[in-house]
This record gives C-alpha cells, structure tokens and sequence, in this order.
C-alpha cells in the first residue's frame, strides 16, 4: 500500500464502557480493538526508515516490526517479534504512557494521528491469551546458579524471566499474599484486568521460578542470610517505591487521612474501606486518579481532585484525565492544601490556597506560586493524599548502600550493581516512582549482568544500555 492510502485511513477509536454503567464495577473501561480495527489501524503505519516510535519506546520493541506483521494478520508473530525485548506486552500495551513514549514520537502524527501503537499492542497480546497460544518460550538447561529476587513487581518478575531463560534458577520473596507489586497492589483493575496480570505471570511462572510470599526481607531473612545460609550467587532488589510521601501540613496525622497507595492496597486487596462521601484527592498523577476512580467506585458520592498546577501540568495520561472527568470527578485546578482542619482528632475539611504559575522549574512544568490571602476550606470525610512516594528501605538491613537524594539506590549505569557487587537494583527502587516499562526494561539489562556476574563475565562488553534517569 502507498504511503498516500495509508495517510488517508483515520486512527481508528475502540469503545468503552459508558461512564454510567463502569462507576458500579471495575470492568475494564477500554474494550479495545476487534480483529478489523487491528488491521486497519497497522495498514496506517508508514514503515519510517528511522521509526521515532522506536526511540520513544523504553524497552525499544521493534514497533515497525510487529505493526508490519499485524497488517499482514500474522498476529503470533506479531506477538513473539515484541516478546524479544518486552517480558510483558499484554501489561505495557494497556498502562504505558504512549501519547509520551512511542506514540509521542510517531513521524506519522506530524500530519494527522499517530498510529495507535498501543492499542495494536494489545490487541496481538490479548489474541494470544485468548486463543490459548503457547505464550512460554524453551529454558535453558540448570547452569548450577541461582539467584534471589526481592519483590514480584514487572521488575522482580522481568529478571526472574531472563534469567530463568538463561538456565539460572530463581527463587522470588514477595512480603504480600499477591504478586506482581503495584500491577495488583496498586493500578485498579479498570485499567488492567487481573486475568491479563495472571496470564503475563503464568507465562513467567512456567520457566519454573520459585514465588515466596509473606516475607519481608531485612525483617524475616536479612540479604547476607540470603547469601550464606541460602546460598544464592546473587541478590536482585526490585522493591519500588511503596511508602506514600507526605504532604507535611498540620492535621495529616487525623482520622480521616489516607495516603494513596496505601488506600489502593487496602482496596484492591479485598478489604472494605469505609471513607464517607466527600472525598478530596491531593495530586495529579496515575496514582491520584486511580484513588478518586477506586472512592466512586467504592460508593463516595462527591469526590474531588486537588492539583496546584493547570491540566496542562498534570502527569496523568490524557485519557485517564478524560475518563476520570467523564465519571464525575470534578477537578479543583491551581490550589495547593496548607492544613486539615478537625476536631477531635477527626478531619473535617481540608484549607487550601490557591496558586498562580510562574516560570518553569527544574521539571520543565511551570512553578505554583501561591496567591496570598487565598485561602478557602473545603469540607471533605477523607483527604488522600497521592504525591509520590518513596523507597521503603526494611530490605537493606545489615548493609550501608548509597543512595540517591531521593533516597533511591545509586546504581552502576550499565550493570545495575549497588556498591554491594552482589547486589543489583532496578525499577522504581532506582528510578523512584516511574512506570512499568521502565522497570521492564531496566530489569532485563540487570538481568544480564546477573548473568554475566554469575558466569564471571565481563559486566560491559558490547553493551549500549540506555539511560532512562536522564
Ligand atoms: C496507583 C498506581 C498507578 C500506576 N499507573 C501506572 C500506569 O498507568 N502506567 C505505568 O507504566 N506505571 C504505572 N504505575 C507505576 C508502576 O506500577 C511502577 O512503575 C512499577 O510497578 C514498578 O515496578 P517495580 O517492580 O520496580 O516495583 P513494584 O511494582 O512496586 O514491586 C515491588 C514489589 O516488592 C515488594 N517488596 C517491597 N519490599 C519488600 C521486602 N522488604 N521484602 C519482600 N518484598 C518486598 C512489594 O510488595 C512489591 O510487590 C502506577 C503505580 C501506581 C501506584
């Protein structure tokens, strides 16, 4: 096809649950593409001699590659072309930031659209899941290694992938009942179902790695036990980032304040949160809109979003921004909370101020600058407080590792090694709160290291890792 048709097919658009029937239940909201749509959307990929989709791609999946054989209904090859570098397609084609990655660097959306490369994605990974395909690749055979894993999350589960494929034996120590971190723990079900989680992980799970739950490493087993007493050649740390940063205003200590991710967990595990009607959510990324979408759904009537920069500012994904509005979530733009007020060590409302913006600060994104005399009170039963969180070091015990300001680990750019050589790090134990092919893709080049440390091989040689910090 000439590349004028292919300019010529609008991007095709998938249909979504309508904002009144998904308010009562965590059905996912975007239904996705049929087998026409997925074809059709391919035929609109130019082919680029230097595909910018590629670049944009954290894990660098070869997206020409995979979008040719889609068009060409080859959807298994399709499927095992992104599985050369992506240990979790069917996940990253629903929850990647595309407009930012791929998609954002899409030559062909300088005139029009760019190519729905996630959508695609999903579709191909989802074929696959529900024809039953073989998704699980040949392990090598036992090399005599074997290596610990310190959480289950993409970045846990990605170097247990590769080095299970290298003939390493893994065993992974989970502290929660569940696995896969903040896939399970903290993204709602609405955006990933869970059966899509467990097919990606069943994949994972048959190259024989070991899952250990309910164990807090550092508490139960400290690393350098994992190293005598277990014998492990080496550790992998792949813990994220799971304690909710504060807002460090009066009054966050009072009933009625839940920090983010720790009210996700809460819910998405089963329990039944009771946080009143009125609902304030502080931020604008994932993890606030997550929040606000999981209180509507869990019965809060008026809930409220506050972010102290513009909608332009907000981390969150356009179509997240969109949805979340679309259930009726109203957002309070430019105000910044400064105390929660109560009584009785209960909350009653939150005071805010509000902001204007003034010039960009080291994020790029314009500074809040507050607008004195401002302030104003909303009355709320809960705040939630969703800002970022930090690395919780319990795992650590025993050893003095170096660590970023922000109080992730300082690891080696290529190998991924802590100052403990034994010690490896990546994800959002490295990067800080950040997404899940990032860690993917991170997780694989540790993995390789952990091979070659394991071997006794050279850490660097003919490698170009990228740098996803910068
Ligand atoms: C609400 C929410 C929404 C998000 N939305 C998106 C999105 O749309 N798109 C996107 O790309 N990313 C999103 N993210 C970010 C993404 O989930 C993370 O970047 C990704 O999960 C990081 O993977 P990880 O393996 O490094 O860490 P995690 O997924 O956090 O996994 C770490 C695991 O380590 C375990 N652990 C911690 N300490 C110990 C210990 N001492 N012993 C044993 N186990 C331990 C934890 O229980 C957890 O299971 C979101 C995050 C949240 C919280």
């Amino acid at each position: 096809m000439k590349a004028k048709e292919r300019m010529a097919i609008d991007r095709q658009t998938c249909a979504e649950l309508s904002p009144e029937i998904r308010v009562d239940n965590y059905d996912e909201v975007a239904l996705g593409f049929t087998f026409d749509m997925a074809q059709k959307e391919a035929l609109r990929c130019l082919n680029c001699k230097k595909p910018g989709c590629r670049k944009g791609c954290p894990i660098n999946n070869d997206i020409p590659a995979f979008i040719g054989l889609v068009a060409e209904g080859k959807f298994e090859e399709a499927y095992w072309k992104v599985r050369e570098t992506s240990s979790l397609p069917a996940i990253c084609s629903r929850v990647c930031p595309h407009e930012n990655q791929c998609e954002g660097k899409c030559i062909r959306a300088k005139k029009g659209k760019a190519v729905a490369i996630g959508l695609i994605e999903r579709f191909m990974s989802d074929w696959m899941v529900y024809h039953q395909k073989n998704m699980r690749a040949e392990c090598a055979l036992p090399i005599g290694k074997k290596v610990a894993i310190v959480g289950s999350g993409p970045a846990g589960m990605t170097v247990a992938f590769h080095l299970a494929h290298a003939g390493i034996e893994c065993t992974i120590y989970e502290s929660l009942p569940v696995f896969g971190g903040m896939l399970k723990v903290g993204i709602p079900p609405f955006r990933l179902p869970r059966h899509i989680i467990n097919a990606e992980f069943a994949v994972l799970k048959s190259c024989g790695v070991n899952i250990v739950h309910d164990v807090v490493i550092g508490r139960d087993i400290t690393l350098d036990e994992l190293k005598g007493e277990h014998g492990f050649d080496a550790v992998f740390i792949g813990i994220g980032a799971h304690t909710s940063r504060k807002l460090g205003v009066d009054g966050e200590d009072m009933d009625g304040v839940r920090h983010g991710v720790d009210y996700l967990r809460a819910v998405l595990s089963g329990n039944k949160v009771d946080i009143g009607n009125n609902v304030v959510v502080v931020g604008g990324g994932n993890v606030a809109i997550d929040c606000a979408r999981v209180a509507l759904r869990e019965g809060s009537e008026n809930v409220f979003i506050l972010y102290r920069r513009t909608i332009e500012e907000m981390p969150a994904s356009t179509e997240e921004i969109h949805h979340l509005q679309q259930e009726g979530v109203k957002i309070e733009f430019l105000a910044a909370p400064v105390k929660i007020i109560g009584e009785d060590g209960r909350m009653t409302g939150i005071e805010c101020l509000k902001m204007e913006l003034g010039p960009p600060d080291d994020s790029g994104r314009r500074r809040p600058v507050v607008i004195e005399g401002s302030n104003f009170v909303i009355a709320a039963d809960c705040v939630i407080p969703a800002i970022s969180q930090n690395v919780d070091h319990e795992a650590d015990k025993g050893h003095d590792f170096k660590l970023t300001s922000w109080g992730t680990y300082v690891v080696d750019k290529t190998s991924f090694q802590t100052n403990v050589d034994w010690i490896f790090s990546a994800g959002d134990s490295v990067l800080g709160p950040q997404t899940v092919a990032k860690a993917v893709y991170q997780a694989k080049e540790a993995a390789e290291s952990i091979r070659r440390f394991c071997l006794g091989e050279d850490m660097y040689e003919g490698r170009d890792v990228r740098d996803l910090d910068s």
